[in-house]
């Protein structure tokens, strides 16, 4: 998708701190972070939204928990826990219209998100 800020950065045409890549994902820090870790794990291939989502995605979504669970071992979060959060639309606070997973640790996480 040409006018799509996280294609670019799997393009490589935006700059992001990369943390983690595969054949169908891409792990960067978000820009704007939340949490002492705040991580964003999305698919290389476009997909807007989780409507979206097709069973045909399966193994690349599938995929995007397998990336976050390495980040957090990376991170050195597995232990103390932590969280992954995908918004979906404007109503749940999705800005950004490429799925992303938000891995956020590091500090205590209240329950139920606001
Ligand atoms: P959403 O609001 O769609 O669930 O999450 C989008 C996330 O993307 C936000 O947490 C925001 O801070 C992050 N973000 C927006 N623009 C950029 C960018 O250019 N680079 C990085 N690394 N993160 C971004
Ligand atoms: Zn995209």
């Amino acid at each position: 998708m040409a006018d799509c800020l996280f294609c670019k950065i799997v393009a490589g045409d935006v700059p992001a701190d990369i943390i983690y890549e595969s054949d169908t994902a891409v792990a960067f820090r978000d820009i704007s972070p939340k949490a002492p870790t705040h991580v964003l794990v999305i698919p290389r291939e476009h997909i807007s939204t989780v409507n979206e989502v097709e069973p045909s995605h399966e193994r690349i979504v599938g995929s995007l928990f397998s990336a976050a669970r390495q980040v957090a071992e990376d991170e050195g979060l597995a232990e103390a826990g932590y969280r992954l959060v995908m918004n979906c639309n404007e109503g749940a606070g999705q800005s950004v219209f490429h799925i992303h997973l938000h891995l956020l640790g590091g500090r205590r996480l209240g329950w139920p998100p606001g």
